[in-house]
């Protein structure tokens, strides 16, 4: 029914006479050629879908501000951070991340947690998760690990086996392990869930001081989670949970929002730290380097279009701003290519053009021209190179990041596992979970562990053994396995625990 006096259309404008019978030769057909509209309708329908994100592909957002709350203008030059009461337009989108499009929201998983930041000198993301850590601290390593959390090439199936072999050959994961299986990796909304960088960034001043910086945005809804069972009850309940509380919270004005506190270190104090601070596996324990609170995030508008502004919403930490740079981290270096790429891929080359991903408080300026679906003016009849005497724009060297000092011998360098791998896993289980919340780890891990072969169950239990001997040895009861050869097991190298569990 025409809305607003507006008739239906083809997308020439050319208005349509009829949208409920296709053009035929008679009365019982055939179709004719020559009903264009048909043949446009079922074109266009052939061709909605884009490829879905690779991971993180279920996801859902809303628009609202971040505010700055105390003065950090001593550690970065970053105008959106400038002053006290500075409010800055934001997008966030949460997500989970192994699941398809159409999974549930309360799959255990990471959840994504990616925040746009519309500044005056460009758009700002910073793309995290709610865990402050992750599995693997190689870019090298993300495909194979990825593959393992999807289906089984050859099933099609969600598969123990590869989940976990490829688990407990990547000891450095058993920090991330240790969170995702406890309830935290199944929060029961996406506002009640912290949102952390995980990676360490570097903030800097125009004096060229810098600082080595994390980001967590604490919730003010509290944490909660679904317990295992709870979280899989609602998997048949309503797949949509997440997407459709946080949609209704805004649509009903209970505006969810955030602190963000931030770890400040100096270059000094990362040069002396007792382990690598750019090592994304480990926190920088708080009794260390105290969270400061400085502003806070609130959501208060949800989109109109879901594919318009969620699907096609493309965030890219690579996305900086003065005063804010990449660290050494070697999984963060990896993203910086690989999410412009993957947008590239999904969405073309012009992705930035889009609405809810183009800057919103300043103008982009540059010689990027054509490619597929330029759908602005494309610079008009401005130059389209530079150096040019035409009046630019030029680059501004006055925002360039501070040199840091990088020295080495090219090469494959790999990270050695070493006992204070397992530390901060240990902490976690023995200092920070109640009672309560280690019964739902063990039995969490044992409810999904018990899928894969018995060798790759032990080599893994080895792994919580050693982060500690409890967590091991609960896990491994609840199995059925033989506590003896689990420590026999924890007590071995990586490669000799390899080798006694390869049959
Ligand atoms: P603290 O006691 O100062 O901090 C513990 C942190 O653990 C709190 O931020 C708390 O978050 C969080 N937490 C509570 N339960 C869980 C859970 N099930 N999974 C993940 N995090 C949880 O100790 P430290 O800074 O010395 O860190 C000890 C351990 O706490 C670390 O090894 C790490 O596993 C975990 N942790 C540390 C963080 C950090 O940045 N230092 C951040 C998050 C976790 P909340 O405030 O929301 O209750």
């Amino acid at each position: 029914m025409a809305k607003n006096n507006r008739s239906l259309t083809m997308g020439s404008g050319c208005p349509v006479d009829n949208d409920l019978n296709s053009m035929t030769a008679g009365l019982k057909g055939p179709i004719l050629i020559q009903d264009v509209h048909l043949t446009e309708k079922l074109a266009h329908f052939d061709r909605e879908r884009i490829p879905e994100r690779v991971v993180h592909a279920k996801g859902a957002g809303a628009y609202g501000y971040f505010e700055v709350t105390k003065d950090v203008s001593k550690y970065t030059c970053a105008k959106f951070l400038s002053r006290v009461g500075k409010k800055t337009d934001v997008f966030a989108r949460f997500s989970t991340v192994g699941g398809e499009k159409g999974s549930a929201d309360s799959e255990r998983d990471p959840r994504g947690f990616a925040v746009k930041f519309y500044t005056e000198e460009g758009n700002y993301d910073l793309v995290g998760n709610n865990t402050p850590v992750f599995f693997i601290r190689d870019t090298m390593k993300f495909p194979d690990f990825i593959h393992t959390q999807k289906r089984h090439p050859g099933s099609n199936l969600k598969d123990a086996d590869m989940f976990w072999d490829f688990l407990s050959l990547t000891p450095e994961s058993i920090h991330q392990v240790t969170i995702l299986f406890s309830d935290r990796g199944t929060p029961r909304t996406y506002r009640n869930m912290n949102g952390y960088s995980s990676h360490t960034y570097m903030w800097y001043t125009r004096k060229g001081d810098y600082y080595w910086v994390q980001y967590h945005f604490k919730t003010n809804q509290a944490i909660d989670n679904f317990t295992g069972p709870e979280a899989d009850k609602m998997r048949g309940i309503d797949p949509d949970c997440a997407t459709r509380d946080l949609y209704e919270a805004i649509a009903n004005k209970k505006y969810p929002s955030w602190r963000l506190e931030m770890q400040i270190m100096t270059p000094e104090e990362a040069k002396r730290y007792r382990f690598d601070p750019f090592d994304i596996t480990k926190v920088w324990p708080h009794g260390d380097f105290p969270p400061i609170e400085i502003g806070r995030m609130v959501l208060n508008r949800n989109p109109d279009n879901y594919f318009a502004e969620v699907e096609q919403s493309a965030f890219s930490p690579a996305n900086f701003v003065p005063g804010i740079g990449p660290s050494p981290d070697k999984m963060l270096q990896g993203r910086l290519f690989s999410y412009h790429d993957t947008q590239r891929h999904r969405l073309g080359p012009n992705y930035e053009l889009l609405p809810v991903n183009a800057p919103k408080a300043c103008a982009m300026n540059n010689y990027q021209r054509d490619g597929s679906m330029r759908c602005d003016g494309n610079g008009g009849n401005d130059p389209n190179y530079w150096p040019n005497s035409f009046g630019g724009p030029d680059p501004d060297p006055k925002v360039a990041v501070p040199p840091i000092d990088v020295a080495g011998m090219a090469a494959r360098h790999s990270y050695e596992l070493s006992d204070i791998d397992f530390v901060q896993a240990g902490d976690l289980y023995r200092k920070v979970m109640k009672p309560g919340d280690r019964r739902n780890l063990v039995s969490n891990i044992a409810g999904h562990l018990k899928n894969a072969q018995k060798r790759i169950q032990l080599r893994q239990c080895a792994l919580f053994y050693k982060a500690d001997a409890d967590y091991g040895s609960q896990v491994a009861k609840k199995l059925g396995l033989n506590l003896a050869k689990l420590q026999q097991l924890a007590a071995m190298s990586q490669e000799d625990r390899v080798k006694a569990t390869a049959k």
